[in-house]
């Protein structure tokens, strides 16, 4: 995978902690483009093109990643958390996290467990809920965390390790969800910023979209977009035995028709297709049960033109992840097609075709 994707997944970035993936966010679309553009809450955008009279066309990925959130320590010295995001206790449990500081030190720690041996004879059927783990740092007291610098209110990010698969084709990390989305903003900007662009393009990412899509809302108030596509990950069924709505890492990316929250815009989805047979783009139909920044972003003003280009993933909202490298070029292409095609003439087809 290209370097700029492992340093973004290396990065610690819960909700409302997304200041050091931003900083690197901006370090990189300055090589690309010199007008940068933030909103108040930390979402950034590179633009191209910007005096175009075509479309204004939106993309975006988003900075945060699920993670804990310190809210006390134990007496005998145990940090405890909350959730910022959707994640499981049974998922999260005897795994290695690490408290940052916001200097970015490193405290770490382990999410405790009762070894069977203690907990024998215990009978507990609730599902552990992410809030009752403890995170033992193995500090000897309340007052020893604080010495070794646990203060309320930090947050708490998964240990990566990122790996290559031994058949070359698949990558496993953390933040897959959506560093991905991050760094193809940077792709997208560095592919087209020679090309004669009939729109005016904002490629950057959001904040905040784990905790209820928040900086997509913000975002589409500094962009304005007519066209807004997310790029994110969405999570595979096939490793237990989903099915062809499910997603299956490799078969190319995602067309979300239906989540929730946003039912693709027709004339889009309708456009999408033709143009990922016309340049011979993998994908396959995804329905989700979750939501991404587009749901938000198609409700802004009179209404933005959105789809989501779905990154098949597996494990998501979890300590690591795993995708597949032709699902990455395939949104990487299809995403070029698209902001390549758009002007004012497809815009009025697709903004039609409803
Ligand atoms: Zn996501």
């Amino acid at each position: 995978m290209k370097q700029t994707y492992i340093d973004l997944v290396n990065l610690p970035g819960a909700p409302s902690f997304e200041k050091h993936v931003k900083a690197y966010m901006k370090k990189e679309i300055q090589k690309h483009t010199p007008k940068i553009i933030e909103d108040k809450l930390g979402s950034i955008f590179g633009v191209l093109n910007e005096q175009s009279d075509g479309p204004r066309v939106m993309m975006a990925g988003h900075m945060d990643e699920v993670g804990g959130m310190v809210t006390g320590i134990t007496k005998e010295g145990l940090v405890k958390m909350i959730p910022l995001g959707g994640m499981k206790g049974d998922v999260y449990l005897s795994q290695h996290m690490i408290i940052y500081t916001d200097d970015l030190s490193e405290i770490p720690g382990v999410t405790a467990s009762k070894p069977p041996h203690l907990s024998r004879g215990e009978k507990n059927d609730a599902p552990l809920k992410f809030d009752d783990l403890l995170l033992d740092i193995g500090a000897d007291s309340k007052e020893h965390a604080e010495e070794l610098g646990v203060k309320i209110g930090q947050q708490v990010i998964s240990k990566n390790d990122y790996v290559v698969t031994k058949d070359g084709k698949k990558y496993i990390s953390k933040a897959w969800d959506n560093r991905f989305g991050c760094g193809m903003a940077l792709e997208l900007l560095e592919a087209v910023k020679d090309e004669k662009l009939e729109c005016s393009l904002y490629a950057g990412a959001t904040v905040q979209e784990e905790v209820g899509l928040r900086g997509a809302a913000t975002a589409a108030g500094l962009v304005k977009p007519d066209i807004f596509l997310a790029v994110d990950g969405s999570p595979c069924a096939d490793s237990f035995g989903g099915d062809e709505i499910s997603g299956k890492l490799g078969e190319g990316f995602l067309v979300r028709f239906y989540d929730p929250n946003a039912i693709m815009h027709r004339g889009m989805k309708d456009y999408i297709e033709k143009m990922a047979e016309k340049h011979n783009i993998k994908y396959q139909y995804y329905q989700s049960k979750g939501g991404t920044d587009a749901a938000r972003i198609q409700l802004a003003d009179d209404g933005v033109i959105v789809a989501t280009i779905g990154m098949p993933a597996r494990y998501i909202h979890s300590n690591t992840s795993m995708i597949h490298e032709e699902d990455y070029q395939a949104v990487k292409q299809m995403l070029i097609e698209l902001v390549k095609s758009f002007n004012n003439e497809t815009y009025e087809q697709i903004r039609s075709n409803v």
